[in-house]
């Protein structure tokens, strides 16, 4: 408790020297799902000075995720002999016409897995069907579907394949930085992914935009601890990119890096809200094109449109908050949600609708 009252009178110190500098609001962006809940649960804001504002980021892998790939999940869950394996997020996420959940209702094989590679013991105990494991997620979880695909080559398990929607989070940052209409004077970067990335992945955005780009673990001390570095950057006009998380080191994890390398090409993939961004995604390369389940099974085009009303694009964007939103804790509710944020345990409107704004 003691450090924590610390921290709070470096940023209120922090803070004084930013309003003697004439600085009279600061608009921060976390790009880090488990930080958005944090911050919610943790009643972090109402510590935090006037005219400092904490907006999420494109961080919850489920809510950046676009309809038509929800849609796709869902078209292949409807092919006779297919299980699809996903993570539990993204189960109720509404497509175009049902979610996964809904399908499942409706007959679909679906199936909860925690890891990657249970979708492959999945598939060596059933070899009569085709397994499709659901990849989504950043820098973080793609090292393990990448570990996956080499396991189920390595024992000839043939019957699975991946969806695979994996996403890098630095080009998504770059293009939020080049949007006219969004504030954002500094980075909470996300703890987890910079394990594997290194803080180092940040300095390019910290050098040619002037933000500073701050790691910072997950507890409320490491939460505002982070703060508290971007705040001293900015009154000292010295953006640059470091961590106040242990873990996290400059270059990051090379092991992980050098086998998400290996087995995938980067490429442009599009992303709720924010459209296709060059070189932000994972594809599986030429290598391991054969557990591509687009390939396997010669997926069609999906519209990308978003559910009527929501307004979760402008939620991960920065451009509103989840109150701002004319359906948010109405017609949109965890138990009956309408857009992904307020599905994922990650997403800004379910942090936000369960533990209040600013408590
Ligand atoms: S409250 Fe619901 S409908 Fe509104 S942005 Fe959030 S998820 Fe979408």
């Amino acid at each position: 408790m003691r450090h924590l009252a610390e921290i709070r009178k470096n940023i209120d110190s922090c803070w004084k020297r930013l309003s003697s500098a004439g600085k009279s609001g600061v608009q921060l962006m976390e790009i880090c799902g488990t930080h958005t809940v944090a911050i919610s649960r943790g009643g972090l804001r109402s510590l935090l000075p006037d005219g400092l504002r904490l907006i999420s980021g494109p961080g919850c892998p489920v809510c950046v995720t676009e309809q038509s790939y929800v849609d796709a999940a869902v078209h292949l869950s409807g092919i006779s002999d297919v299980i699809i394996a996903t993570y539990g997020d993204m189960l109720r996420v509404p497509g175009s016409s049902a979610s996964l959940e809904q399908a499942r209702c409706d007959g679909a094989n679906v199936k909860v897995v925690y890891a990657a590679h249970q979708a492959v013991e999945l598939a060596r105990r059933q070899p009569d069907k085709q397994i499709v494991f659901l990849a989504i997620g950043f820098e973080t979880t793609a090292p393990a579907t990448a570990l996956a695909v080499r396991q189920a080559r390595g024992e000839g398990v043939t019957n699975f394949s991946t969806l695979t929607a994996h996403k890098l989070v630095t080009p998504a940052m770059r293009v939020l930085l080049s949007q006219p209409d969004i504030r954002i004077d500094g980075f909470l970067c996300p703890g987890h992914v910079s394990v594997i990335t290194g803080f180092r992945e940040y300095e390019p955005i910290a050098e040619r935009f002037g933000r500073p780009c701050v790691v910072a673990g997950f507890d409320d001390e490491q939460i505002l601890a982070g703060i508290c570095e971007i705040l001293r950057q900015l009154a000292e006009a010295a953006p640059a990119a470091c961590s106040v998380y242990s873990p996290v080191s400059a270059d990051g994890n090379q092991q992980a890096k050098r086998v998400i390398e290996e087995t995938f090409d980067v490429v442009d993939v599009p992303w709720r809200a924010l459209g296709v961004i060059p070189a932000s995604g994972l594809e599986l390369n030429n290598r391991f094109a054969d557990f591509d389940a687009a390939k396997r099974f010669d997926l069609p085009e999906f519209d990308a449109a978003e559910p009527p009303g929501c307004r979760c694009g402008d939620v991960i964007t920065g451009r509103c908050l989840p109150t701002d939103c004319p359906l948010f804790g109405k017609q949109c509710t965890p138990r009956e949600p309408v857009g992904p944020c307020m599905v994922s345990s990650e997403g800004s409107c379910a942090a936000y609708f369960k533990y209040g704004v600013n408590r």
